[in-house]
């Protein structure tokens, strides 16, 4: 493969130095992981050991140029948030190499969280990562003032949908197709969808995406080891094939670390069989558009 740009969109942060500074997030973090540590065969408490130096190195060892590290915040269902000035503090270690999406998270009450997302917007921060699966229906109009705000600020919506198996996460609010409402009346507001809102990929891909030119959907998790099968309802080569001709400016590499590691990801995805430009843009070069890099 050529040297392309690559661009991670999917990262979960959770360093070291995270649980040395606060080390009452770290059961609650494990509460949170351990459903996915069984299911994906990953040391994801291992994790937890690693600095943000050696992550940065395991990232560009990989081939991977630049990462979206992800906050997570699950107050009130779990006593857990990254607070935003840990998150602006990893952009501004390693400003070359991280973008940092806190979590915005209504559950608390739709105003604390507009309020919050005004903090965000002051301190930079160039989108926002939520998880409706835990706080209601993302259609839902009583969330509108958060979208609303986003959009204001030219800050990018990405939702997690499709499969969730932390506990407490409800799936009918992760539903792709939730979105069109959200995508069609806030034409100007860049959403991004998670797992290409697997296992309903159809829905996001050939549904959501295709009618709405707002909507980006990220492979978070859809490791080609698991998904390259003959499966129904994953993310089959076939797929690739379709946003190649169909939408080839909306996908966005990402690996969902722990979940699945850089190396894997950009290892298997590099030998997709399909061409070199749409290869370009997939890695990196659609994401550097929306990030405005
Ligand atoms: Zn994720």
């Amino acid at each position: 493969m050529d040297r392309y740009f690559v661009l991670d969109w999917h990262v979960h942060a959770g360093e070291a130095e995270f649980f040395e500074r606060y080390p009452h997030y770290a059961d609650s973090f494990r509460a949170f992981w351990q459903p996915f540590a069984e299911q994906y065969g990953v040391d994801i408490f291992g994790t937890m050991n690693i600095s943000l130096a050696d992550k940065v190195k395991m990232v560009q060892a990989a081939g991977v140029d630049r990462a979206v590290l992800i906050g997570l915040d699950f107050e009130p269902d779990f006593p857990f948030k990254f607070p935003l000035e840990y998150l602006a503090g990893l952009e501004k270690q390693h400003p070359d190499v991280i973008t940092a999406f806190p979590c915005l998270n209504p559950k608390k009450g739709v105003e604390r969280a507009v309020e919050e997302l005004q903090e965000m917007h002051r301190l930079g921060f160039k989108g926002v990562k939520m998880y409706p699966c835990f706080w209601g229906d993302p259609s839902d109009r009583r969330f509108y003032p958060l979208y609303e705000k986003l959009a204001e600020y030219g800050m990018i919506a990405m939702f997690h949908m499709g499969s969730q198996i932390a506990p407490g996460a409800r799936l009918k609010w992760c539903l792709p197709y939730l979105l069109d409402d959200v995508a069609m009346d806030f034409r100007e507001l860049t959403i991004v969808v998670a797992h290409m809102g697997w296992p309903w990929i159809g829905e996001c891909v050939m549904g959501l995406a295709r009618k709405n030119k707002n909507v980006y959907f990220d492979t978070g998790s859809l490791g080609p080891r698991q998904h390259w099968g003959n499966v129904q309802y994953t993310a089959n080569e076939g797929i690739y094939h379709y946003i190649e001709q169909r939408l080839p400016d909306r996908i966005l590499y990402g690996c969902d670390y722990p979940n699945m590691t850089p190396k894997e990801m950009v290892a298997g995805f590099s030998r997709l069989p399909v061409g070199e430009e749409f290869k370009r843009q997939f890695l990196g070069e659609n994401a550097r558009r929306l990030l405005r890099l």
